[in-house]
């Protein structure tokens, strides 16, 4: 077995991928296959995930949009009651960022609606794998409203109210399974985790052991350390064993709180304000407040006018 301390990485380096790219990258968390990741992977990646309907994974995906529209267009967009978009409106204008899925399913719920279809006519030009299966009779085209993509350093420069519903941030934590459980627990976020259904430990790629996260809890020479490790040691004899005979899925039952799991966390800088206003408190999990406590400091070194 293998024990290792927590940690995080705030992946902005995808910021600048292009939407197939960054979606590839978060998706293959799931199945912990970033070894297949190539030049040409992405884009067959993500048509499979579409086609598959693997809807989490295509979250991954966020832009954000420049809509002019009449009123009368734009008061038709919010009687769709469009739950999963960020707008912001003022005179005519509006700022909508939202995950690729979240068009998807706008536009399979709502057709009819012109700011949806011209949203996702700009985006299925951008990127026509992502609504090639689900294009409307009579196409995309919506004359009278304008969409343009806004480009990051243009939503960077934004005021902070605007900046902060806005601006979203993936950050890949490597962490207990218990820390992971409560982390899913902010819904308004976008999340991929290591799935345990589909890993098997015993394989070459993993290492054929077990990872478990070391507790912060107890002194390397306490007694404490000692049973948790014992405890461990012989968890990951039983998962093994069970593996002889059993799937991943079926074996992963006997696995503890303490497995080291991968997961990214995607949400805007409103959202991760609130994640920390709650998880850097003294009342949060202490192996909550060991990841979360170091990462509001780099959020405050980028955006320090939020997050000081
Ligand atoms: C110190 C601490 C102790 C905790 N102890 C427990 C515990 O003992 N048991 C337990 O179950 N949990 C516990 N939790 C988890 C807690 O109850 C929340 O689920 C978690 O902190 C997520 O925070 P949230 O409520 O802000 O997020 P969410 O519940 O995701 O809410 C965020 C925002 O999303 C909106 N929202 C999302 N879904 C809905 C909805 N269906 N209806 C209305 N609004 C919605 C709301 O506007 C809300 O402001 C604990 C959390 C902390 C920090």
């Amino acid at each position: 077995m293998k024990v290792i301390p927590p940690s995080f990485k705030i992946l902005d380096f995808l910021d600048q991928q292009s939407l197939a790219v960054r979606i590839e990258h978060c998706g293959r968390i799931c199945y912990k296959s970033e070894d297949r990741i190539t030049p040409e992977s992405a884009l067959p990646f993500v048509e499979k995930m579409a086609e598959h309907g693997h809807n989490s994974v295509l979250e991954m995906g966020v832009v954000t949009l420049e809509v002019c529209a009449d009123d009368s267009k734009i008061d038709e967009l919010f009687l769709c009651q469009p739950k999963y978009l960020h707008i912001s409106r003022e005179q005519g204008r509006l700022l909508i960022t939202a995950s690729i899925r979240a068009w998807r399913e706008m536009l399979l719920n709502h057709p009819d609606c012109a700011v949806v279809r011209a949203a996702c006519a700009l985006l299925h030009e951008r990127h026509p794998y992502f609504f090639a299966s689900i294009l409307p009779e009579g196409g995309l085209i919506m004359p009278g409203i304008s969409v343009r993509k806004v480009p990051l350093e243009d939503v960077e420069r934004l005021p902070a109210g605007l900046l902060a519903k806005h601006r979203h941030i993936a950050v890949k934590f490597i962490v207990n399974r218990a820390v992971t459980h409560e982390l899913v627990r902010h819904r308004p976020c976008q999340f991929l985790q290591e799935s345990q259904r589909y890993c098997r430990y015993s394989e070459d790629k993993f290492g054929s052991e077990v990872t478990f996260i070391r507790p912060l809890f107890w002194a390397d020479d306490s007694e404490e350390y000692a049973v948790w490790w014992q405890a461990m040691e012989e968890t990951e004899r039983l998962y093994f064993k069970l593996l002889e005979t059993s799937t991943p899925q079926a074996a992963r039952t006997v696995l503890p709180n303490s497995c080291k799991t991968e997961i990214i966390v995607y949400a805007n800088l409103e959202q991760w304000r609130h994640i920390f206003k709650l998880r850097c408190s003294k009342a949060a999990e202490p192996s909550m407040r060991e990841v979360m406590i170091p990462l509001r400091e780099e959020f405050a070194k980028r955006w320090p006018e939020l997050f000081v």
